[in-house]
């Protein structure tokens, strides 16, 4: 299992996948994610200090990943984290939670101090297909009220069911109202949704200029990051 790795193509940063509870929702229909979870903090917490002690601060920017929210890490994580942001001069944070912590992206935001870009799985804005198929249990009611605590979704595309409609409104959204975003390629995996390969074949011909765009990271295959496996 990758933990640590650069991101050089869009903004650049170090990226950390970092070992976490599972998941307080752990109910997307769509996830498999809970192999790299733990119960066991001892465990959590010593492998962690080994991945953030690799952190050099080259680029001032880090992006800090596990298979759950970032609430989902340890506490004494959550210190080292910090700790490693004052020491290696550290501007700008990437971290990740779900819709069900919205209540709480101020207090991580206050936590750290500094810049800290809020990513959320939404997977796409057609509430149908995001909260009744993919049962993702993110439940905004507009932009409006996503934007208020986080800063950037993360959507995926070439879903058996997902349609070109679904797709073009999803783009049309990311680039109109958010700045930073992150489009992944779905992959196959243990669970019974499936990958729609025509519907990825016409996404990468259509969105040729999205995904070379900067502001948007691009995952055609989950580990493009650099980490996991
Ligand atoms: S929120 Fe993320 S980790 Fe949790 S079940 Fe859904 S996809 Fe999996």
């Amino acid at each position: 299992m990758e933990r640590y790795s650069h991101i050089t193509n869009k903004t650049k940063r170090e990226i950390v996948l970092l070992k976490a509870r599972p998941c307080l929702w752990s109910k997307c229909t769509f996830c498999d994610y809970i192999e790299d979870n733990s119960t066991c903090t001892k465990e959590m917490i010593d492998i962690n200090n080994q991945v953030l002690d690799l952190i050099t601060g080259e680029y001032g920017v880090l992006e800090v990943i596990d298979s759950a929210s970032i609430f989902e890490l340890p506490k004494d994580t959550l210190l080292k984290i910090k700790e490693i942001i004052d020491k290696k001069h550290i501007h700008t944070l990437f971290i990740e939670s779900h819709w069900i912590y919205h209540k709480r992206i101020q207090e991580i935001r206050d936590f750290f101090g500094i810049k800290t870009i809020v990513k959320i799985g939404v997977e796409t804005f057609d509430d149908e297909f995001r909260n009744g198929y993919l049962n993702k249990n993110a439940t905004f009611q507009s932009i409006q009220e996503l934007k208020q605590y986080f800063d950037s979704p993360c959507l995926m595309v070439g879903i058996q069911g997902q349609t070109k409609e679904m797709i073009i409104k999803d783009m049309d959204i990311l680039t109109h109202f958010f700045e930073h975003g992150t489009i992944s390629i779905y992959r196959n995996n243990s669970t019974s949704v499936k990958r729609d390969d025509a519907l990825i074949n016409w996404f990468m011909h259509k969105y040729h200029y999205l995904i070379e765009d900067t502001g948007y990271d691009f995952l055609y295959d989950p580990t493009d990051f650099g980490v996991g496996n």
